[in-house]
């Protein structure tokens, strides 16, 4: 069997949402782990039972099968922030201070580390290499980390001295007033940006700040059978953050069209007008692919529309495996005869062609 909600909350199974509240209120007030004397996982328990009795319909589970469906547990076993949303908790006025403490919930109350930004540009690439894949260098500006330093934003040979503000524990609390008294918020110092030590002497080229914004190169694998309007996600490649994570890099390829080729799924597809006597009697083309010109047997007799396939001439999919080659025939009608055609054409009529 769970845990007894009902205990948790010093109620009896027949109390009221008014009672609910009323015990929620008061527990949370006692446990707050920022309050002194809290205590960080009873508050946590007491929000998981006001979480679930407050809300009737997961009450109503709960008091047949012991449990909920919807449960208000993460699977990490964090607290589920999310679940508040509509458990009444607005009634209580504590959303801001959910909001405030939300890191309490999962985070067990470690501030989050900096992360960059987050980049997105838009990259054109000829159609053919949308078929085979390409490996692009591009130029971008970004924050990066400071390649004198490397980040750490101390002059060359000087050392890193314990951040003055934080007292070298990268955090700083915030001491806040509210409806419970008086709560402590913590937050990544600013000034070290949570590592702690601060530069005894800064850089002269990031100006101590270990990161600084600079034109770097990086370098794009486009893979094969790549799509117009398909975004390829670079991690970590976004911008620098002093003492945190890089965000990401988003690039939109747009596929440039091709005057011949489009490709359809893994096949490519090109048309190929074909003379009116050569659709009749049959002969044979060369045709100009991304694989060099190949020959091209046209049979006699086609229609228009047609379509012939050239096996493995099409888009890469997987290893050494490709699409094919799909050539649309068109029959090229002669808008200017000759007399002589003329007479030939007038014999064809006589055989019923
Ligand atoms: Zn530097
Ligand atoms: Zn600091």
């Amino acid at each position: 069997m769970a845990k007894d909600y009902y205990q948790l909350l010093g109620i009896s199974k027949n109390a009221s949402k008014e009672d609910i509240k009323k015990a929620f209120r008061k527990l949370a007030h006692q446990y707050h782990p920022d309050k002194q004397g809290g205590d960080e996982d009873k508050f946590k328990e007491v929000s998981e039972a006001y979480s679930i009795l407050s809300d009737d319909k997961k009450r109503a589970e709960y008091d047949s099968y012991g449990h909920t469906f919807g449960g208000g547990k993460t699977q990490e076993g964090g607290f589920d922030f999310s679940g508040f949303q509509g458990a009444g908790f607005e009634d209580l006025d504590l959303g801001s201070i959910f909001g405030e403490f939300g890191d309490l919930f999962g985070g067990a109350g470690r501030p989050r580390q900096k992360r960059g930004r987050d980049i997105s540009i838009d990259l054109e690439i000829p159609f053919r290499d949308s078929v085979f894949g390409i490996e692009r260098k591009i130029l971008i500006a970004k924050l990066s980390v400071c390649q004198t330093c490397h980040g750490s934003g101390a002059k060359e040979g000087t050392e890193l001295i314990t951040c003055k503000i934080c007292n070298g524990n990268g955090k700083v609390r915030e001491t806040r007033n509210s409806i419970f008294g008086t709560f402590t918020n913590v937050r990544v110092c600013g000034v070290c940006s949570g590592t702690g030590k601060t530069p005894k002497e800064k850089c002269s080229t990031c100006r101590g700040a270990g990161v600084m914004r600079r034109e770097e190169e990086i370098t794009v694998t486009i893979p094969p059978g790549l799509d117009n309007g398909e975004v390829i996600r670079l991690g970590g490649m976004g911008e620098a953050a002093q003492g945190g994570v890089s965000g990401d890099l988003y690039i939109k390829v747009h596929v440039l069209p091709h005057p011949l080729f489009h490709k359809e799924g893994a096949n490519l597809v090109m048309p190929l007008s074909v003379k009116l006597s050569d659709a009749l009697l049959g002969a044979e083309y060369p045709v100009h692919t991304f694989d060099g010109t190949i020959t091209v047997k046209i049979p006699n007799g086609i229609s228009f529309g047609e379509v012939l396939r050239v096996r493995g001439k099409g888009v890469p999919v997987e290893r050494g495996k490709r699409g094919d080659l799909l050539i649309k025939l068109n029959i090229q009608l002669p808008n200017k005869i000759s007399k002589k055609s003329e007479k030939l054409l007038e014999e064809l009529r006589k055989e019923g062609i």
